[in-house]
């Protein structure tokens, strides 16, 4: 109870107008002030590492000389990652949990379980008048970025869904996936219909050489089709990501909402690959920290981490050692377990606790001031 009075006592004093009587038995009290809730967090970092399940953090912490920013955040939780229809989620069902706040069908990008599309968290960030990003390693047609801008019934539909980031002007986007934009079965070449946006591809220009220009949007295409690993030379992300904050800050001082994805971690669990898993999570290690110093010296911004769903059931076994260590997997595919929630920053402590993935969406909106 004590967290939303305290922002409702700041606001009211804040705003010079007659204090309202807060009382819960009438209607229009509740209404005015709820209409007078600050946002608790003026900027959203959500960090989610596709497949890290505890098995991912704890190989990668012990690989990493036995540490990761991770262990700088102060509050806890987990979550419940089941889809609607299916007690394993896919990776479209756990993204639409968090961007559209109902649990759904595997496969389901941004629609509820009846197949009707619902508002995403970014959406509604646009709507509201503050900035957004989508950073992925993998294309950003592909299922956890698609579910905060695209509805769809199938998340592998990548043209359709391409054709939804036409719909919302998310101020910043990168990842693969170019040739969903401009080289489709239809003919068609969305980039000519993103004239709010500077476009950029990885066939001309590194990310370094992108000039800040905070009149327009941004895109940045990583690769045609999937980006490479981290193994094989992919390190755009933590650049990215650094750069992305910065340029959500400057363009818009109304806060930011971005959601920026360790996609390949999953595909090292997919894969039963345990060095890929540790390089693509040790990048995104990295990606964590910035995101806990851009968090810090900015004073505002809540930073969130955790992952959609553990992939491969990835366990440490007995003949390990932290400089060794000794793998085995239970499936190829993604497991039941439940999964960690990291938050820092204001509004990070209603993270604890044990909820469902569609409670991250709710506490996200509270945090924003929008409930
Ligand atoms: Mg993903
Ligand atoms: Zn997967």
């Amino acid at each position: 109870m004590l967290r939303f009075l305290i922002p409702l006592v700041i606001v009211v004093a804040s705003c010079n107008k007659k204090i309202p009587q807060v009382s819960t038995t009438t209607p229009e009290v509740q209404i005015e002030t709820r209409a007078a809730s600050a946002p608790i967090a003026k900027n959203i970092i959500f960090l989610i590492g596709d497949g890290m399940g505890l098995g991912q953090i704890t190989a990668g912490m012990y690989v990493n000389g036995n540490k990761t920013a991770l262990e700088d955040f102060p509050v806890v939780g987990l979550h419940k990652c089941h889809a609607s229809n299916n007690l394993i989620t896919d990776s479209a069902a756990a993204a639409t949990a968090f961007s559209c706040g109902v649990k759904t069908f595997n496969g389901a990008i941004g629609v509820n379980s009846d197949n009707v599309s619902v508002k995403t968290i970014l959406e509604e960030a646009e709507e509201k008048g503050l900035a957004t990003g989508l950073v992925a390693t993998s294309t950003i047609v592909h299922a956890t970025p698609a579910s905060y801008i695209a509805h769809n019934k199938s998340r592998s539909n990548y043209e359709e869904i391409a054709e939804d980031f036409l719909d919302t002007e998310v101020d910043i986007l990168i990842g693969g996936g170019k040739k969903y934009f401009d080289r489709r079965s239809d003919d068609k070449n969305l980039l000519t219909d993103m004239s709010t946006y500077n476009v950029y591809s990885f066939l001309d220009t590194e990310l370094e050489d992108i000039a800040i220009d905070i009149t327009k949007n941004l895109a940045y295409f990583t690769a045609d089709d999937s980006p490479l690993s981290y193994e094989q030379g992919r390190d755009y992300l933590v650049p990215a990501a650094k750069l992305s904050y910065e340029f959500l800050k400057r363009k818009n001082d109304n806060g930011f909402f971005i959601m920026v994805e360790g996609s390949q971690i999953d595909w090292g669990g997919h894969a039963n690959n345990q060095n890929y898993i540790i390089t693509e999570f040790i990048e995104y290690d990295k990606v964590i920290r910035d995101a806990l110093d851009f968090a810090k010296r900015d004073g505002n911004t809540l930073v969130v981490v955790t992952a959609d769903h553990e992939t491969g059931g990835f366990a440490i076994q007995r003949e390990s050692k932290m400089d060794s260590l000794v793998t085995a997997f239970t499936s190829d595919y993604h497991t039941g377990t439940m999964i960690p929630v990291f938050a820092y920053g204001p509004g990070s402590d209603m993270f604890s606790g044990i909820y469902d993935n569609t409670s991250i969406y709710d506490k996200m909106r509270k945090v924003l001031g929008w409930e």
